[in-house]
């Protein structure tokens, strides 16, 4: 069976699905590979890399789809523009990528026979941890916004003292403390800033503590409440917000740096940081609002860019922040679908196995057999 790796065309993706490594691990499943000219420079892997792997190195996109029967990509195929990516994928492909997709987009997929997985509705279980692109993107992303603020920043993170004088360590306050916050947390430690974090979930009080930076936030009976089963915070209420607003207010005033990382799945990004709280803020402080892709957790994010406000507080706004440290972020997500090809490999067939009744199956797989199977798309619910 062939495994076809494809460039990513999307504006400002920067990642690839498969790496050196992974591609050898293909190989030694029994699959042949192919990965499209250029698809590894911008995260530093040039073809020759991958030719020395054992990968066919395809000059275009219909040459490396070709008698696929395995798509992975990092985001969803182009249906349009200069390279029709979905009408080359041959029917009965296995797609695997972060293909957010919706109704319509799981529709398509039914009516071309593709066998579409979306990666990023894995079930948060323990057997699936190895194979979660959302944790492995997110924990890059928590780093590299740190780094980011950092560089922004005009002054340094840690206490420095010197004949000439001390420079105070950096505050930095991170909003949201799952994966990427909890990165950020100890990445803004180790450079020797003094750091708080927020969160709605319970656990995550723990977490924060456990990482060394103190806790800030409302709690109250909603709050112990806010966890769903999936393991992701509950939309909070507007009398909730409004309490945690107070709090985090006066503590904003007083932050050097604010990483923003809080999602609610399904949704977009709640807000945390109001205009009044950014304007309350010191001049020189940097805002870093990682959720900009689901909407921004920042009142005033300006998707995709960065800005300063005219009270001298930059806020960078980029999007697909995992994207900003590619090679590494291509390393990780490449792992996790070759766990999940391993994890369900008929060694016999030489082909991958998917049991229906499997719950990472369930989770992930929009389409099958020319039909939507996901209940989230299926046209009853659509
Ligand atoms: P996420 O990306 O959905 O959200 C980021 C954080 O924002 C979360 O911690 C969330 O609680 C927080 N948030 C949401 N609304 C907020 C608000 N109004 N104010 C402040 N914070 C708010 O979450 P995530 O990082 O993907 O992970 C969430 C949890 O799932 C974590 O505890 C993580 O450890 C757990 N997890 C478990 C597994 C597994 O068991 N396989 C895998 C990944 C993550």
């Amino acid at each position: 069976m062939r495994l076809a790796v494809l460039k990513e065309r999307r504006p400002a993706e920067t990642r690839v699905a498969a790496t050196p490594e992974t591609v050898k691990k293909f190989i030694g499943l029994g699959l042949t590979v192919a990965v499209e000219a250029g698809a590894g420079l911008t995260a530093g892997v040039p073809d020759a890399e991958y030719a020395a792997a054992g990968a066919e190195v395809a000059p275009d996109a219909a040459t490396t789809l070709a008698g696929a029967g395995i798509v992975l990509k990092v985001r969803a195929p182009l249906g349009e523009g200069p390279v029709d990516e979905l009408a080359l994928i041959p029917r009965g492909a296995l797609l695997l990528g972060q293909l957010q997709a919706d109704a319509d987009t799981a529709a398509t997929y039914a009516r071309l026979g593709i066998d579409a997985g979306a990666m990023e509705l894995l079930p948060r279980i323990t057997r699936a941890q190895s194979m979660d692109i959302l944790s492995s993107q997110a924990n890059l992303a928590g780093y590299r916004a740190v780094i980011e603020a950092a560089a922004a920043f005009d002054r340094g993170f840690p206490m420095l003292m010197t004949a000439a004088g001390t420079v105070p360590a950096a505050n930095v306050f991170i909003m949201g403390a799952g994966v990427a916050g909890l990165q950020a947390i100890a990445t803004a430690r180790r450079l020797g800033g003094r750091v708080s974090a927020t969160d709605v979930r319970p656990a995550a009080k723990e977490e924060i503590k456990s990482l060394g930076a103190s806790f800030v936030g409302h709690e109250d009976e909603e709050s112990r409440a806010a966890q769903t089963a999936g393991g992701y915070a509950k939309p909070m209420s507007a009398a909730f917000m409004a309490e945690q607003g107070k709090v985090v207010a006066a503590h904003l005033a007083k932050q050097d740096i604010v990483i923003t990382t809080a999602l609610v799945q399904g949704r977009r990004a709640p807000t945390l940081v109001t205009a009044e709280m950014v304007h309350s803020m010191k001049p020189g402080s940097v805002i870093v609002d990682i959720a900009s892709d689901a909407g921004g957790n920042v009142a005033l994010t300006v998707p995709g860019e960065a800005v300063t406000t005219p009270g001298g507080v930059t806020i960078l706004g980029y999007g697909n922040w995992p994207g900003r440290i590619p090679a590494a972020a291509s390393a990780l997500f490449a792992r996790n679908l070759l766990t999940l090809l391993t994890t369900f490999w008929d060694k016999d067939a030489k082909a991958p196995k998917l049991p229906e009744d499997d719950d990472i199956v369930k989770g992930i797989m929009l389409t099958r057999g020319g039909a939507v199977v996901h209940p989230s798309f299926t046209p009853a619910k659509a």
